[in-house]
């Protein structure tokens, strides 16, 4: 039968990961990736795929079923996802917390309009850990979720390292604590700030004849980023970096501990360990195109998020297959 058509908006770490991710899939092709750089320039991993400036997108409204979004959320998506929505379905990723109820409110209108379906904010957090995170607290409401992130690469806390005056590069990993752990795994319930759940290790490149104790202590004191948390920082050199500090991983877990009944515990944990963020965030996405595929010609239009997408929506199997693998 025919395969799932989908497009490429963006091609950065997501973006490459979209690519490498439909390659996997049995139902789905990649017609195009479009950006805004020069298509000439940008190289992508399979030769063979098409690359388009995103002005010529509104060619291909009959050519592609759904639009992967892969820009970033801080000035991208906002001004993308609506553009984008006006032609075609898309799915993006837009991780903004404190912004996510206006960019669904813009999606959804926007959505209405054109009679297209956008599936926003999906990837592991927001996404999976969002569903873990409802699912365990629907089931069990007398309880306490906790998130923890790592250990991974963060790139925003990595970004801010780099705008130190006197950093030549850098890397920040997110790590959680353990005695943390421990003790919501327990059960106890501990009240936990930021600085008790995660610690965070810098890699720092300082250019030539920089004052590395002032670089440390501006990294250390910059506020919302690193004042809050217990601080690591190392110098080591660019060839240093580039070896040990290039890949993108990461990981995390969402904990639910609640009691039932006369005080039983229950504790609920959902874990994921990855190489690759982008790889996995990618896949992620591919998965939700294909559910956007479906509700859209089951006449679902307007904004979604991962909790109005059936989950049967998400596999390549038929429903009756899958009822067969409940158990
Ligand atoms: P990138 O910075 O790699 O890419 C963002 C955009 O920048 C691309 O779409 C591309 O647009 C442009 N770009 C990429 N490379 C270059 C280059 N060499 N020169 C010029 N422009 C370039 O971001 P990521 O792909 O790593 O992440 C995208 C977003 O995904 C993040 O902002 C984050 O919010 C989100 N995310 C969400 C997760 C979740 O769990 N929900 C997990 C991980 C990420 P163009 O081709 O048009 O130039």
């Amino acid at each position: 039968s025919k395969k799932i058509r989908i497009g490429i908006v963006g091609y950065g770490n997501l973006g490459r990961g979209v690519e490498t991710a439909v390659k996997k899939t049995p139902d789905i092709e990649l017609v195009a990736v479009f950006t805004r750089r020069d298509p000439a320039a940008v190289k992508t991993n399979d030769p063979n795929v098409r690359v388009f400036h995103v002005d010529d997108a509104v060619k291909y409204t009959d050519k592609i079923d759904v639009m992967i979004l892969c820009g970033g959320s801080s000035s991208d998506l906002p001004k993308q996802g609506p553009e984008f929505l006006k032609l075609f379905n898309t799915v993006d990723s837009f991780d903004t917390h404190a912004k996510i109820p206006e960019y669904f409110e813009t999606m959804d209108a926007v959505a209405k309009s054109s009679k297209k379906i956008g599936i926003i904010s999906v990837g592991w957090d927001p996404g999976l850990f969002s569903m873990n995170r409802m699912l365990t607290e629907a089931i069990l409401p007398d309880g306490v979720g906790y998130t923890f992130w790592g250990k991974g690469v963060s790139q925003g806390h990595s970004d801010a390292i780099r705008r130190v005056e006197g950093v030549k590069n850098g890397v920040q990993y997110t790590i959680p604590k353990e005695e943390a752990l421990e003790k919501v795994r327990a059960g106890l319930w501990p009240e936990l700030s930021n600085r008790d759940k995660h610690l965070r290790e810098c890699f720092v490149v300082a250019e030539e004849g920089a004052d590395k104790e002032k670089i440390e202590n501006e990294i250390k004191s910059m506020p919302n980023y690193f004042s809050d948390y217990e601080t690591v920082v190392h110098f080591i050199s660019e060839e240093e970096l580039k070896k040990n500090h290039s890949a993108m991983p990461h990981g995390g877990r969402v904990i639910h501990t609640a009691v039932t009944g006369e005080g039983n515990k229950q504790i609920v944990e959902f874990s994921i360990k990855l190489d690759s963020n982008p790889e996995f965030t990618s896949s992620i996405l591919v998965a939700y195109a294909r559910a956007a595929y479906t509700m859209y010609n089951e006449g679902h239009i307007g904004a979604k998020t991962v909790f109005d997408v059936p989950l049967s929506y998400l596999s390549y199997k038929p429903a009756a297959q899958l009822r067969k693998e409940l158990l």
